[in-house]
Formats: C-alpha cells, structure tokens, sequence
C-alpha cells in the first residue's frame, strides 16, 4: 500500500490540495493542529478558515483577482465551489458567510474517504516521502524553528492587521445609506457619510490613540495594501480620504452629492448580524477601539464583535528556497504551498493549492512538473514564487503580473482575460487535463 502524502495545515490551501489530491486518487493525511492548539487570528476548529474579511474579492472577469477565480474554475478548484454555495451579497465581489464556508470545506474533507483528517500539531518535518506544508503565515512557532533549521537561515517576519467588525444592532439606521461604489452590485454595502469636521476629529484621534505596542513593531514591514487606518492617518490629513475613506462614486441619494469621506461596512455573515467595516484595520487598544466608534458618526453603541488586531505574517525566501513545483531544494519530496510561499491573500492561497496539488500528484508519478503558461494569472503565481530581481515581497494577483498587451487601455482589461482563459484551456488540453468550465 503507498504512504499517504502528508498535508500540514487544513487552512485554505491545505484543504484545497487535500481534496485535490483525493479527487485525483492520491490518499492524504491532512494535519490540522486546532482546535487542540490554535493560532492568534483563527478562531474555530473549522478547515479553512477565514481570518478576516469575509470577502473573497470581486469576481469580474476584468479584474485580476476576477480572473484567478475563472481560471480555478476550468480548472475545478474545490474551494471556489465551496465559496459560491455560502456566498452573501456584496456586489461583484463574491464574499462568503465565513462559519457556512469554512463548514463547507471542513464537511468536503470529513466525507472524503481517501482524506485521514488528523488533528495535531506537526512540529517537525518528520513526515512521509511525500509531503506538503501549508501552515500559513501563522505556522506554530515549533514547526517555524524546524523549517528554519532545515533551509539553515531565518524566515522573513512582518506585520498584517485586522479589521474591526460590529453588531449590526449598533448601527444608527437614519446615519447611512445602502448602495454600492458607482451604483455597481446593489445595495451591498452600508455607507456612512462623514462630514469635514468629524473627518478632521477622526484623523486626529488616530494620530494621537494608544496602539497595542510590540516589540520590534517599529521595526516591522506592514503589507501596504493592509495599513492600519491610524498609521494610514499619519500619512497625511487627506490620505484616510484616498484610502478606505475615499467618498468617489458615493453620492449620498438624499443630497445628490459625494460626501467629504465614506466609511463602508460590508455583511459578513448572511443574516447581516456580523457588519466589517470595510479597510478599518486597526492596532489600536481596545479602549480606543471602543472610543473610535464614538469618533466616527453613526453607531449608537460600540458593539466589537471583532477587534482590530496586528499579526505576524510569516513567509519563505521562495524564490532561492524552492524549485518550480514549490519544492524544497534541500529535500525531494517536500513541498510548500499557500501563504508561506510568499503568495498573498484568500484566492491566491487557494489556487496555489490547486497547483501544488497537481504537482505533487505528478512528482509521485514521476512527471515533470506543471507550469503554467505565463498568460495565466496561475502561471503569474508560479513566476512570483520563483521571483524576480529584488527582495521577495508578497503579492497579490494583478495585471501588471502578465505579460504585456498592446491595446487600448479601455480594452486592455478584457483582452488580458481572454487571452489567459483561450491560453489555460489549450494548455489543459495539452496536458490531457479536461477543463471544467
Ligand atoms: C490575520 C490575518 C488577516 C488576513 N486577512 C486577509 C484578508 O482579509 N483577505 C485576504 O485575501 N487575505 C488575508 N490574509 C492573508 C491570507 O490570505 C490568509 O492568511 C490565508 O488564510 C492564507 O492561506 P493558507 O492556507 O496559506 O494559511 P491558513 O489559511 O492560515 O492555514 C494554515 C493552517 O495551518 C494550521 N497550522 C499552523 N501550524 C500548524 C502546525 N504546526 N501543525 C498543524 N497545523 C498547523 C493553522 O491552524 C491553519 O489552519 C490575512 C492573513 C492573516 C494572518
């Protein structure tokens, strides 16, 4: 009988490449360490959870993160499933009900009878021939020091934070309206007008609010595209206006006009009990959390239901620690996929677990590895994580990853579309894979 390929972590791109792997009749053990040790950002015993936002970013096809979720559907990523059966309305994005999402993925594995679901701590790499690590950026603090020890040099540390989430009770209904930026996708999102003197009082609570203080923060690199408001504030008077706030596209319907700035809250469960405020992460103290709410118009009461927090985001120098099968190079056979390869966010993790796993499928079968083709945003993820010139950054998915397309700037979008979903379909056709969709 074969040795199951070991899993570790049931987060996103673990359960992707779990349930991949069975789907293509590989027999995993997928190691998933909570509920019995946990990290600090999940909160369940749940496969798969999502830490944050509930929103898995938009889903039309002319954008970037659109596109990534087109290409896993011809290539009949599990998770994406999973995400449009628990979806709750947000406009073009697909945002998900997070508890009926991470049960979703969590049932898919429990049924799965090639997937052993084993819940402990892995804490060394002593694992079968054949495995994959996908710890996330969280990975427990032993089974970090183990890959250190086995690539002999220290991991990259730096710091993400989390937005704030309240009762939907708190709200003052007569202080917002619904709607959605530009009027696309619905009434998706509750929308607070914020007037020039409470935006002027808001920015200067945030440049003088108590922060949880960490040791080494100041020295920490924060992803750019996940600032906490405050260290947004300090920026500038206008920045929180071009940021988070920013009011474009938002005429308030009983004035006709855009506000001076914008605070947007999004459903995150579907019965909109659980309300995010949409780029309010925040490494504020609770109490100036609690005080925030009193700064900012419209909330009757401040209802967290989910602090702002900061993290630790923790990723691999892939690009001089793994081939291009994410790979280690040090050990045939061990492989790596998700956020501790340096890709950055939900869709992203998922899909490079999609990739992982078929690559480990074909390293068993003694295959050459897949790479797919550089048109593809799949195929950007690989390039990524087999870097460029400078420092390894996480990314997330974008245009600027493809190659070049001379068009008009009006088509341009759509063009990249076409040209990575023709491309990946030839290239499945090519590799005998039967494209889902
Ligand atoms: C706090 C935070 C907020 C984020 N917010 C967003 C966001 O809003 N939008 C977005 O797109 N991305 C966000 N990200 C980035 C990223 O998309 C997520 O972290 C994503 O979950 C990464 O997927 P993953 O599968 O690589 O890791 P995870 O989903 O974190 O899965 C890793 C799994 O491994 C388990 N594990 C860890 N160590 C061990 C061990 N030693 N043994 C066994 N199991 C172990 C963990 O319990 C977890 O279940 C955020 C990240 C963090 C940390």
């Amino acid at each position: 009988m074969t040795v199951p390929v070991a899993v570790v972590g049931g987060g996103l791109a673990g359960s992707e490449l779990a349930l991949q792997l069975a789907g293509r009749g590989v027999p995993v053990t997928l190691i998933e360490m909570r509920p019995g040790a946990t990290t600090p950002a999940h909160g369940t015993g749940l496969l798969a959870e999502l830490v944050c936002s509930n929103s898995l970013k938009s889903d039309d096809a002319e954008t970037a993160s659109g596109l990534l979720k087109r290409e896993l559907r011809m290539v009949g990523c599990r998770l994406l499933e999973a995400a449009e059966r628990t979806r709750v309305p947000a406009g073009h994005a697909l945002a998900v009900d997070r508890t009926l999402f991470a049960q979703a993925v969590t049932d898919l594995v429990e049924r799965e009878p090639l997937v052993d679901l084993a819940r402990r701590e892995q804490t060394d790499l002593d694992l079968p021939p054949v495995a994959a690590i996908a710890t996330g950026p969280l990975s427990s603090e032993l089974l970090s020091s183990a890959i250190a020890r086995h690539f002999g040099e220290e991991h990259l540390h730096f710091y993400d934070a989390i937005s704030i989430s309240v009762s939907a009770e708190a709200l003052d209904g007569e202080a917002g309206f619904w709607g959605s930026r530009y009027g696309k996708g619905g009434d998706d999102y509750w929308n607070i007008p914020i007037d020039r003197e409470r935006y002027e009082r808001l920015v200067a609570f945030l440049r003088a609010a108590p922060v949880i203080e960490r040791r080494g923060f100041e020295d920490a690199r924060c992803f750019e595209r996940c600032l906490p408001v405050e260290v947004i504030a300090s920026r500038g008077e206008d920045a929180l206006r071009f940021g988070p706030l920013k009011p474009k596209g938002l005429a308030d319907p009983r004035t006709g006009r855009e506000p001076h700035a914008v605070l947007q809250l999004r459903r995150e469960t579907r019965d909109g009990a659980l309300m995010g405020l949409v780029g309010f992460q925040t490494r504020l103290a609770r109490d100036a959390q609690r005080e925030l709410l009193n700064v900012l118009p419209g909330f009757r009461e401040p209802a967290i239901l989910r602090w702002g927090a900061v993290h630790r985001n923790t990723f691999l120098d892939a690009p001089r620690l793994l081939d291009g099968a994410q790979m280690s190079t040090r050990r045939r056979g061990l492989f790596f996929a998700g956020q501790i390869t340096g890709v950055e966010g939900y869709m992203e993790s998922i899909a490079h677990g999609t990739i992982a796993a078929l690559n480990v499928e074909r390293f068993i079968r003694g295959r050459e590895p897949l790479l797919f083709p550089p048109e593809t945003l799949l195929g950007a993820l690989q390039r990524h994580c087999a870097g460029g010139g400078g420092p390894y950054q996480p990314m997330n998915v974008n245009f600027g990853l493809l190659p070049e397309l001379s068009a008009r700037r009006i088509e341009r979008k759509r063009l990249y579309a076409e040209r990575s979903l023709a491309s990946l379909r030839r290239f499945l056709d090519g590799c005998g894979i039967e494209p889902k969709s």
